[in-house]
């Protein structure tokens, strides 16, 4: 998809404000700093639509996006941000529980990890999530510019055996820095946009 046209059209933190389009939802999850919100800008040709790096203090959003009018993207608040407060976490969980568990109009999943590490406990929480509701995910490992061509498959292997990858979901390689994945990621979305 070529974009043109991207917006915020509101930071949600219970259903009741969720859009109302109807449109399809892909939604994106992440510890924070993994590289979210490059991803998402990187998709949609902005240097700063989607903001990067969480700022301590602030309340933890579901972010939607409109994006050419057809599809939303639904920034979820990172995990593991260690500035966050206790009551700020204490209402992740369920926030993001109640989304995943009753949004119609989501269509799939992504976790963006760091294709540098075998994944956090985190990560690896948030995959089986995701599969238990029957959710289906793209796994996105990102900052793969920073790993040598020829250790690629190496660390692909890593991030999937961790996560207990399963073969009927998506594994994109991701670079906000070449745009690597970059159509290939598009090419998957669009699979569970059905547009
Ligand atoms: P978020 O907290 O998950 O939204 O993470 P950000 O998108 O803000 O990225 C966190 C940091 O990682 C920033 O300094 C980015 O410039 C950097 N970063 C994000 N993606 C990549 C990537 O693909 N390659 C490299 N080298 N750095 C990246």
């Amino acid at each position: 998809m070529q974009v043109n046209q991207a917006e915020i059209l509101i930071s949600a933190v219970a259903p009741k404000q969720y859009p109302d389009t109807g449109l399809p939802e892909i939604a994106l999850a992440g510890r924070s700093n993994v590289g979210k919100s490059s991803f998402i800008n990187t998709l949609i040709n902005r240097k700063n639509l989607a903001r990067t790096s969480s700022k301590p203090g602030k309340t933890q959003t579901l972010n939607f996006y409109l994006i050419e009018n057809q599809f939303h993207f639904v920034d979820v608040p990172g995990y593991g941000y260690a500035k966050v407060s206790k009551a700020e976490k204490a209402k992740w969980g369920p926030m993001i529980e109640t989304y995943f568990t009753q949004r119609e109009e989501l269509r799939a999943g992504i976790v963006v990890v760091d294709s540098r590490h075998a994944p956090s406990k985190e990560d690896i929480q948030m995959y089986e999530f995701l599969k238990y509701y029957d959710i289906p995910t793209i796994v996105v490992a990102t900052k793969i510019d920073k790993i040598p061509r020829g250790k690629w498959n190496k660390h692909e292997s890593m991030v999937k055996k961790g996560l207990g990858f399963q073969p009927e979901d998506d594994f994109i390689l991701f670079s906000s820095e070449t745009k690597h994945g970059k159509e290939q990621a598009w090419q998957i979305i669009e699979k569970y946009l059905d547009l």
